[in-house]
């Protein structure tokens, strides 16, 4: 196996920050998929990730040369209750590279087996999760959203056990980081400070170099972390996107979007969709997410109040300080997406309040006549570029209410149709088409997550041949809930 150039900056902090651990082996894995463009990026041969050996490090049957495997360890808040010890119970960190960009990344597997963190869990993960993770944090970088990325998939041709027994695949996770507010808990709980300290200097240096030149580090890291997530959530919401599962060790402190669980897509328009079998409350719904990404931002505050100044009045205050810059920032940015998605000028978001109205009507408009939001925004794109209505009024239960929104939407100035068409998705991974890809998968049939994965690169293409993929279920086709499946 040739040697990968591993440069491996995490495995040198101190040991209570990780496990040394090695993945276990698994009898005979095949290889489902290696993302080829995302392989070049981290200066991978693609051509080697497909031989006997590439499939051995991606199934962790072979540690490559330089690999450094580690679990992290973290703790979070869970649905709001804290867990002062999670950590990697079924990911493995193999190491870091540094691509031809000059970005640093993780290279991660997931589901290789148990780590010193995975309490009573088995460290494996089911195909179908694997299958779920590959085309969503796929189908998200295609549409522009920051996110983990998906190198590789493979099937370990062993069973792993839920409540019914499924294929186990491996996972290979690309990150810009692994670290989370759930990272900074780990310490802040145990009261080490000086550990905290060294994660934070990690953080900053990797991360976030321009904080360094502040006066206060700490605060503009805290800073940088509120601003990735307001960006982060708004343009979630500008797709359709719920996470799902937003709890403080899912929330990555460089703002790109990790953990794809119980995630969807929405479909009818409905501030409240969720998804997630186990989130009863609608704690984490379309709407309510940055009201939930402040919340874990002010978990992240708290941890690292001790950095934040030496008395406990002024941290106290700077944390206040800091996140209260996090509506601001996810407002303005929520405005400005929607109004490239409505092809408006910038000059819209200058009465901030006569914008959020129209934002808010629009949204009154969706969810009283069940109006597809993702059709929606695709077919007011080909009116701004002179198609005829029908088809977007055709969305209306009442196509008289989306005719009379239409004429505001006229009325409110000249529209940027070019802009549009690179906001308004036509491709989303519609969750009744995730699910006949993993169907398809558990059958060894990887024909139509291939054709999703295809179809899903280019969202804001017209792919005639593929018209179908831009509907929503029918009825006996719904995707009411999605599980964690861990
Ligand atoms: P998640 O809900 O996927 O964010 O995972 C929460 C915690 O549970 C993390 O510490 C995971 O490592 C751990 N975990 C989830 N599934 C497993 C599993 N099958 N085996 C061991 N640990 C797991
Ligand atoms: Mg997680």
């Amino acid at each position: 196996m040739p040697g990968i150039e591993f440069d491996n900056t995490y495995a040198r902090l101190p040991d209570g920050f990780f496990a040394r651990v090695s993945p276990a082996s698994v009898p005979s894995p095949s290889l489902i998929k290696v993302n080829g463009p995302l392989a070049t990026e981290l200066g991978l041969d693609e051509a080697w990730l497909k031989t006997p050996a590439g499939l051995a490090m991606l199934s962790g049957n072979a540690v490559p040369t330089g690999a450094e495997p580690i679990a992290m360890a973290y703790a979070g808040h869970q649905f709001g209750g804290f867990s002062p010890q999670l950590g990697d119970g079924r990911a493995i960190l193999l190491g870091e590279l540094v691509g031809a960009d000059g970005v640093r990344r993780d290279v991660q597997l997931k589901g290789a087996g148990q780590t010193p963190f995975s309490r009573n869990g088995d460290g494996k993960s089911p195909l179908g999760p694997v299958i779920r993770e590959y085309l969503v944090s796929e189908a998200m970088a295609a549409l522009g959203i920051p996110t983990t990325r998906a190198l590789a998939a493979v099937a370990t041709g062993e069973w792993v056990q839920r409540e019914e027994s499924q294929p186990g695949g491996v996972f290979t996770r690309v990150a810009q980081s692994h670290i989370r507010v759930g990272t900074f808990q780990f310490f802040a709980a145990r009261g080490e400070t000086e550990s905290l300290r060294e994660l934070a200097d990690y953080v900053i240096a990797r991360h976030y170099p321009d904080a360094r030149q502040s006066e206060n580090p700490a605060r503009a890291l805290l800073d940088g972390i509120i601003d990735r997530q307001a960006c982060l959530i708004a343009k979630w919401m500008q797709v359709g996107f719920v996470h799902g599962v937003m709890n403080t060790d899912n929330t990555q402190i460089v703002g790109e979007t990790i953990d794809f669980g119980p995630c969807a897509f929405m479909e009818l328009f409905d501030a409240r969709t969720v998804f997630s079998s186990i989130d009863h409350r609608g704690r984490y719904a379309w709407g309510k997410q940055p009201s939930i990404a402040h919340w874990n931002l002010a978990r992240l505050a708290e941890a690292l109040l001790p950095l934040l100044a030496d008395d406990e009045d002024s941290a106290l205050k700077q944390a206040e300080a800091a996140l209260e810059g996090f509506s601001g920032a996810f407002n303005a940015q929520f405005v400005d997406g929607f109004r490239r998605k409505f092809g408006l000028a910038p000059s819209f978001a200058t009465d901030p309040k006569g914008a959020e109205s129209f934002v808010n009507l629009c949204f009154d408009v969706m969810a009283q006549q069940k109006v597809d939001f993702t059709l929606f925004f695709r077919h007011l794109t080909r009116v701004a570029g002179g198609a005829s209505p029908e088809q977007l009024l055709a969305l209306f239960d009442d196509p008289s209410a989306g005719q009379q929104w239409l004429e505001g939407w006229h009325a409110a100035g000249p529209k940027n149709v070019e802009a549009m068409r690179t906001v308004n998705p036509i491709f989303i991974p519609r969750n009744h088409r995730v699910e006949e890809a993993i169907q398809g998968a558990l059958r060894g049939d990887y024909a139509p997550f291939e054709r999703l994965d295809a179809v899903l690169a280019r969202p804001f293409e017209e792919q005639p041949e593929h018209a179908e993929f831009e509907n929503p279920a029918k009825a006996g086709e719904i995707v009411s809930h999605t599980f964690c499946g861990t």
